[in-house]
């Protein structure tokens, strides 16, 4: 059964509600509650809920109307009937403004009152259930667009998922391409951005060997924080997740939870945190966190962490290969520089400058603290500081040493093998000597090899701990190698600059004795060319032949003058014994030599060169041979010189001088003959002593002047004939001598005519031809021709004298000629009359006194003066019927510029 509606009864007057109450309990089957007054009735109203009220219009403390807004305010669904005194339109319309179902007019009547209850409950019952049916829709609507709504954030769920996936995929494409550490953080940030809230974010890497933390990657408030900053490890978040390589997500209360845990919380406030490591494999790279600190935003969650773990694993895969390609680069860039260094200091070639550059360029360009290098004394059991780079050079006194054994540097210098400590304090070798000045906290040394020999100590020092890492001794090692190379190189440079100075000294001594025998041969060699040219010359121009045989006379070597003898211009026969005659004078100097040998080398022997002479058809050889001794001290000579002289013209000259003895003797003998006949005649015939007197005074002239012709040809042939020539007019001197001959052409019946050359420049009073001659000599000469003339023409002849000038072989000449009609001169003598002792047959046969050597004293003088002498006789036939055809000598002179 339906629980029973209640209504709330609220009216002032006590009777009014009991009727009411009774009416509606026992008609109705209401359940009633009365009240008296408004706040009655909301008290009463607020303890519960009522179905319907009924109220007065008029109430002692509120207005019925007021009350009905009340109570609908407290109970929207409640219905509420006015009850009133008196049918008003106002106050029916106020009623149901404020709320009122309806209204009943008093007096009441039960089925009235009963009837509009029922109306109005019902009427309200029907609201109620709309508003229920609405609610209910409303409730079905809202439910379903919550359906539609988890549908679609769970679309939107795995939309981001696929977005996250993607983002994460593309970042793992993007970090693949990366190789360098810096790219490669970049891209993690920009791909964990999308993933996740990153306005707080940061990747730390981790140094186990240095056991320290870098903020390689630090955003701020969205504002990426630069430099980086590095920390030792310490007590941080960072750090707590490093350790437990573990993922760490603090969704709220961080405080409390670092607490927990026992982690400082470093730098800024944070309220929710998530951080990953970053591991590849067993090694821990570094983290990568998240941080949350601003209330307003959503704290992370596990899908968060998760979606930070997939990008950290990407990202450590690809650092890692950052690192080792940053690595592999940093090595091809070591080796690139250790090579370059290598190629710097192998160029020098001094030690120390070798030294002092490796250190400077192994300082610089890796970038070390502090370089030195040592050299080992062995002499002393010291290793000697001998360059030093970097921020501690200042540090060591100059000229730094430590006993061999003694700190590192000394350890390294006597065992060789590289000592690296990076941490100094826990390395018993290692000894400070300058522990206030020198900071070093790690140091690495190695030795410097040549072959065998530890020659030197390179020493790199660091004041941070764990300075140096195996690259480094890669490094330094194979530096020490270089600089072994480079001392090698220096020590081999010095030891071939000194052989070289050396050589070159040597060298130049060389060539100094070089120069001097140059010079010396040089100068042999001129001489010996100059004298092989002067005996070429001579053997060349010699007249002489002569010919170079070998011991056994067999010709090696000729001049032209026997070569030509040999060759061409005697006949086969005669050349095969001068052949034979050059063998057989050659071989017996040869032998000659060899037996004498012995005596010949004592001082002061000479000894005679075989000699030949050779007759041939017109040709007298004379032939002296010389042995050839090459070598001195030599045993046998080994060639033979032979001098081939022509001796013909000795002959000849030993034939004229027979000739002219006999001539002469033969002349002289004449007039004494004719004298000392004479003279017995005069004896004989006393009386005629007068005829006889002029022959032979005529005798004794022609004897003297043949004693003086013969004087003067002598004197000719010595070359002693004295002339003393100047410029001398041919005509004066020609009419002198003609003017001389006057009186005996006139005895002889002769005309004797003179004809002088016309003047030759045209001037008046000097003239005539001017020739450089001795006028005595001259005068000699034309007395000699006019003499000639007049003897050899018979009485009523004429003898011509003329001088003139004529132009012959392209000069001009001054000419004397004597023409004279008489005997002339037969053709076949012509050739003669210039000969010594000549005469025509004719004179002779006439008996005309002549020497015969008037013409060639003639043709001497001329010919000294440079001039000639011809003479001309036309034949006999030309001149048929007459005896006398004349002769005519000419004179030719040069003229006197
Ligand atoms: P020489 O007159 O003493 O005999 P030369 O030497 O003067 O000697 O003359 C040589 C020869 O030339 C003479 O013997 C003569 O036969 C010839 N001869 C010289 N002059 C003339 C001339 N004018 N006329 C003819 N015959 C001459």
């Amino acid at each position: 059964m339906d629980e029973k509606e209640s209504i709330l009864v609220v009216d002032d007057d006590k009777n009014t509600r009991e009727v009411l109450t009774f009416m509606l309990e026992k008609k109705g089957y209401y359940e009633v509650e009365t009240a008296g007054t408004g706040q009655e009735a909301i008290e009463k109203a607020r303890a519960g809920f009522f179905n319907a009220a009924l109220l007065d219009i008029r109430l002692p403390d509120v207005k019925g109307v007021d009350l009905v807004a009340s109570l609908r305010e407290m109970h929207p669904d409640m219905a509420a009937i006015m009850i009133t005194g008196h049918a008003s339109l106002e106050t029916a319309v106020q009623a149901l403004n404020a709320g009122a179902s309806a209204y009943i007019i008093k007096p009441l009547n039960i089925d009235e009152v009963l009837a509009t209850l029922r109306q109005a409950l019902e009427k309200q019952r029907l609201v109620m259930e709309n508003r229920r049916l609405f609610q209910e829709t409303q409730r079905e609507l809202a439910k379903r667009k919550r359906a539609e709504e988890e549908a679609q954030r769970r679309a939107a769920q795995a939309a981001a998922h696929v977005e996250e996936l993607a983002v994460l995929n593309e970042l793992g494409q993007a970090l693949t391409s990366r190789l360098d550490v810096e790219q490669v953080l970049d891209e993690a940030h920009r791909g964990v951005s999308r993933l996740i809230d990153t306005t707080n974010f940061y990747i730390v890497l981790y140094d186990p060997d240095k056991d320290e933390i870098t903020f390689a990657l630090d955003v701020i408030e969205g504002e990426i924080q630069k430099p980086y900053v590095t920390y030792r490890a310490g007590q941080g978040l960072a750090e707590y997740v490093i350790r437990s390589r573990t993922p760490l997500l603090i969704k709220e209360n961080l405080p409390e939870r670092l607490k927990e845990m026992g982690v400082e919380l470093l730098g800024r406030p944070a309220l929710s945190w998530v951080g990953v490591p970053l591991i590849v494999g067993d090694r821990v790279l570094g983290v990568m966190a998240a941080v949350q600190s601003d209330a307003t935003s959503r704290a992370y969650d596990e899908h968060d962490r998760d979606l930070l773990l997939s990008a950290a694993s990407q990202t450590a895969i690809a650092l890692q290969n950052a690192h080792l390609f940053e690595e592999t680069q940093r090595r091809v860039t070591q080796l690139a520089l250790l090579n370059d260094v290598g190629g710097k200091i192998a160029a020098v070639l001094e030690l120390d400058s070798v030294l002092e550059r490796a250190a400077r360029l192994v300082q610089e360009n890796f970038g070390y603290h502090h370089v030195a290098i040592f050299t080992v004394d062995h002499e002393q059991g010291e290793v000697v500081m001998r360059t030093r780079a970097g921020e501690f050079a200042h540090l060591f006194p100059p000229n730094h040493r430590l006993k061999l054994g003694q700190g590192m540097v000394g350890w390294v210098g006597r065992h060789g093998e590289t000592l690296l400590a990076n941490d100094v304090d826990a390395e018993p070798r290692y000894v400070n000597l300058y522990p206030d000045l020198v900071p070093t906290r790690a140091e690495l040394s190695v030795s410097i090899r040549v072959g065998e020999e530890i020659v030197g100590v390179i020493d790199v020092q660091s004041p941070q701990l764990n300075g140096f890492d195996e690259s480094d001794v890669m490094v330094i090692e194979t530096l020490a190698n270089q600089v072994a190379m480079a001392i090698e190189n220096a020590r081999l440079y010095e030891a071939i600059r000194q052989e070289l100075a050396e050589r070159k000294r040597a060298e130049e001594a060389l060539r100094e004795l070089n120069a001097t025998l140059e010079t010396q041969v040089a100068e042999r060699t001129a001489e010996l060319q100059a004298q092989y040219a002067w005996l070429d010359a001579i053997l060349r121009s010699t007249t002489d032949g002569i010919v170079v045989t070998n011991e056994i006379g067999s010709i090696a070597q000729a001049n032209p003058v026997a070569q030509a003898w040999l060759t061409r211009t005697l006949s086969p026969e005669e050349a095969g014994r001068l052949r034979e005659a050059i063998r057989s004078v050659a071989r017996q100097a040869c032998a000659e030599e060899t037996r004498l040998r012995p005596e010949a080398q004592s001082e002061g022997f000479s000894r005679k060169n075989p000699v030949s002479l050779l007759e041939l058809t017109g040709l007298d050889l004379e032939l002296s041979a010389a042995p050839v001794v090459e070598e001195e001290g030599a045993e046998k000579p080994t060639a033979a010189v032979v001098a081939i002289h022509d001796v013909s013209h000795l002959k000849a000259l030993d034939r004229v001088k027979t000739h002219f003895v006999t001539n002469v003797s033969h002349e002289l003998r004449t007039p004494i003959t004719t004298i000392k006949l004479y003279i017995h005649l005069m004896q004989r015939q006393p009386e005629k002593w007068e005829r006889y007197l002029d022959t032979l005074a005529h005798e004794a002239d022609h004897q003297a002047r043949l004693v003086e012709d013969i004087l003067q040809i002598s004197r000719i042939d010595a070359g002693r004939l004295e002339m003393e020539p100047c410029p001398t007019p041919l005509n004066e001197l020609t009419k002198a001598a003609v003017a001389n001959h006057r009186v005996l052409a006139q005895e002889q019946g002769l005309a004797l005519e003179y004809h002088s050359a016309p003047p030759r420049f045209g001037g008046a009073g000097g003239g005539g031809p001017v020739s450089l001659v001795d006028p005595e000599r001259m005068r000699q000469v034309l007395d000699n021709l006019i003499g000639n003339a007049i003897r050899y023409t018979p009485e009523g002849g004429t003898v011509v004298v003329s001088t003139g000038i004529e132009e012959a072989e392209g000069r001009t000449w001054a000419t004397v000629t004597v023409a004279d009609t008489g005997m002339g001169i037969p053709a076949e003598e012509l050739p003669h009359v210039f000969e010594r002792f000549f005469r025509g047959v004719k004179p002779r046969e006439m008996q005309l006194t002549g020497t015969g050597l008037g013409l060639s004293i003639v043709k001497e003088i001329v010919e000294l003066h440079g001039g000639r002498v011809a003479v001309e006789s036309p034949s006999t036939g030309l001149r048929a019927g007459t005896e006398d055809v004349g002769s005519t000598f000419t004179v030719w002179l040069p003229l006197a510029e």
